[in-house]
């Protein structure tokens, strides 16, 4: 659906970081945002492009209590010829609005989250800076506002976009990384939130993910949260094993987030004469596979990282090395398709790429 979008232009642009900039991931911000209003009486409204700046929100907003917050994570990608691209955004629309269903926030169709992201996203293309491997990240997020503390039906809210020039993930070649299988905190159950994206799950994860990092690992691996047995994914990544030479992942139960690049991934996989094979992967299947030597490779998906191969699996006390913590022949051939289509360095044989259309002269 198109809303017509009101356009309040920076009189203080800033400048762009130039050619071989650091862009650490999330740090810098466009000269715009987008807002969209919501609420009883007049549905979403409203929608603007105004200057990047802080909001005004009333303590007594209920993301501030009950956390009502959904979000999204895409990038665009500038082509070799200078034009610019999306990498299958009506896939973060259509997830966005299942978050935005599952919090009960007002309903927002998935068309009408893909317009709201692709005409900001023409509105700032400039920003999208130009080198391989950098792209401008765009987070698009959705949460109450409602001022009475109490609980009820979300009756206020906003959806906004906001983007965010950022550097490649790999500065020196993919690089192998330690994880560590969580024992003690879960992240999402069947049932909860965990297959939507919304920042609950984050804030649940954060202990472990702090405790790792404190011990030395990027990352933690999470299992399920009945069994604790099942592996589900990586902190903000989808994971992957190959074994004996076939290509093993989670499989949806519901607690898992259906990440975007691991449907992209399992696509590609296929190409390469893999049938991805989407089960349940206990881990102890995989500690076995490391003892017997028959894991050879395991990485993670999302679309920060692309793929991140992963080097050392932590789990019960005992570091695991994979693959000699080198990153395998899968892994590489599987970033290098994937990234070759999102940069246009490669045809795009899927379909999965979305033009930008060329600013307006
Ligand atoms: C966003 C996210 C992913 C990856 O999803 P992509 O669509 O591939 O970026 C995986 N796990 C969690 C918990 C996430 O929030």
């Amino acid at each position: 659906m198109k809303m017509d979008i009101r356009i309040e232009r920076t009189q203080a642009p800033k400048e762009k970081p130039g050619k071989g900039a650091d862009l650490p991931f999330g740090h810098i911000f466009t000269d715009h945002m987008l807002m969209v209003d919501y609420d009883k009486e007049n549905g979403w409204h409203d929608a603007r492009i105004v200057p990047f700046g802080p909001i005004l929100m009333h303590p007594g907003s209920t993301i501030f209590h009950y956390g009502a917050g959904a979000f999204e994570g895409l990038k665009a990608y500038r082509k070799p010829d200078g034009s610019c691209q999306l990498f299958r955004p009506q896939e973060n629309a259509k997830r966005m609005e299942k978050s935005i269903d599952r919090l009960c926030l007002p309903h927002m169709d998935a068309d009408t989250i893909l317009y709201l992201i692709e005409s900001f996203v023409e509105f700032e293309q400039d920003w999208v800076p130009s080198e391989f491997g950098t792209s401008l990240y765009i987070r698009p997020f959705c949460f109450g506002c409602d001022e009475p503390i109490g609980l009820h039906g979300i009756q206020k809210a906003k959806f906004m976009i906001i983007t965010c020039p950022v550097g490649n993930y790999y500065k020196e070649g993919l690089k192998p990384v330690k994880i560590t299988i969580e024992e003690k905190d879960v992240r999402a159950v069947i049932g909860g939130t965990g297959d939507c994206k919304v920042g609950g799950n984050y804030a649940a994860s954060n202990r472990a993910e702090h405790e790792a990092e404190v011990n030395g690992f990027t990352q933690v691996l999470w299992l399920d949260g009945v069994h604790r047995k099942y592996i589900e994914e990586v902190g903000s990544m989808n994971v992957m094993f190959k074994i004996n030479g076939e290509v093993i992942t989670p499989k949806l139960t519901g607690s898992v987030l259906p990440g975007i690049t691991r449907k992209s991934a399992i696509a590609y996989l296929e190409t390469m004469g893999y049938k991805v094979n989407e089960r349940l992967v206990s881990a102890e299947e995989i500690v076995e596979a490391v003892k017997n030597g028959t894991l050879e490779e395991a990485w993670g998906t999302g679309t920060a990282a692309v793929v991140s191969p992963i080097g050392v699996l932590h789990y019960e006390g005992v570091d695991y090395k994979i693959n000699n913590n080198e990153i395998g022949p899968v892994c590489q051939e599987l970033y290098n398709g994937l990234t070759g289509i999102q940069w246009g360095r490669t045809e795009d044989k899927f379909g999965w790429t979305v033009p930008v259309p060329a600013p307006a002269k």
